[in-house]
C-alpha cells in the first residue's frame, strides 16, 4: 500500500502547506533519530527521504504522497546543535503550530533513538501532541543496536513512563537495518488512514 508514495513538495513556513483536505501523519524525531531511514524502509524505497545528510541541515516540512489526499509528513529533524538560534526558534515555532493546529493531521510517529529516549525536545513534541490530544505513536528506532532482552526492557521502560505522563501514546520497537516492527508500524499508519 505505501511503495507507490512520491515526493509531493516542501513547505519552509505553515502557510506553504497544500490546503486542508485529506488526512496527514507526520513523522517527528531529534536529527539522526532515523526518521529518514524509516520513511524509506516503510515505503519500501531507497531514498524518498534523503538519509545521512548533514544533521540539521535540510530544515524544510517535507510531504509524501501515498495516494490522492493521504499524505506522509517529514517534519524538520531538531535538536541538532549547530543550527543557529533564530533558525532553531522559528522550527520550533512551526513544529508547535503544526502540530496544534493542523486540522488533517490524524497522527504522529514520533521517532527516538532507543538508547536515548526522552530528549527534552521529544517530550516537548509530546506534549504538544497532548494539548490537542493527538494520537501518538512513538517509534524506538535502532532497536538492532540493543540485544533482544535490553531492547525489550527499554521498551518496557518507555511504555510504563508514557502510562503515567503521557497516555495518549503508545511505542513499538523499529529497526530500519533488521525491519523489526515494519509491520505493526504499517498497521498503525492503515488505522490511522482509515484502510
Ligand atoms: P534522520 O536524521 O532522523 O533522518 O536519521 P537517518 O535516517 O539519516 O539516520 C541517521 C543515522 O542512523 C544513519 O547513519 C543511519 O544509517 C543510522 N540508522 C538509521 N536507522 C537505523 C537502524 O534501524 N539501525 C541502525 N543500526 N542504524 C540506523
Amino acid at each position: 500500500r505505501y511503495r507507490h508514495t512520491h515526493f509531493l513538495t516542501s513547505a519552509n513556513a505553515l502557510h506553504q502547506l497544500p490546503p486542508e483536505a485529506g488526512r496527514e501523519v507526520a513523522f517527528a524525531g531529534r536529527s539522526n533519530a532515523g526518521k529518514s531511514s524509516a520513511l524509506n524502509t516503510l515505503t519500501a524505497q531507497r531514498a524518498l527521504a534523503r538519509t545521512s545528510k548533514t544533521p540539521g541541515r535540510t530544515q524544510l516540512i517535507n510531504l509524501f504522497e501515498v495516494e490522492p489526499g493521504v499524505r506522509l509528513v517529514d517534519l524538520p529533524g531538531y535538536g541538532y546543535a549547530k543550527v543557529p538560534t533564530a533558525v532553531r526558534l522559528h522550527w520550533q515555532q512551526v513544529l508547535s503550530r503544526y502540530l496544534e493546529t493542523r486540522q488533517v493531521l490524524v497522527g504522529l510517529f514520533l521517532l527516538m533513538d532507543i538508547r536515548h529516549p526522552f530528549n527534552p525536545l521529544d517530550r516537548q513534541m509530546l506534549e504538544w501532541a497532548g494539548h490537542r490530544g493527538l494520537a501518538t505513536h512513538v517509534l524506538l528506532t535502532k532497536s538492532d543496536k540493543l540485544k533482544r532482552g535490553a531492547a525489550m526492557a527499554a521498551l518496557q521502560s518507555v511504555q510504563r513512563t508514557l502510562a503515567s505522563e503521557l497516555p495518549h501514546a503508545s511505542v513499538q520497537l523499529f529497526s530500519s537495518h533488521d525491519r523489526t516492527g515494519v509491520d505493526e508500524a504499517h498497521a498503525r499508519l492503515d488505522v490511522w488512514f482509515g484502510y
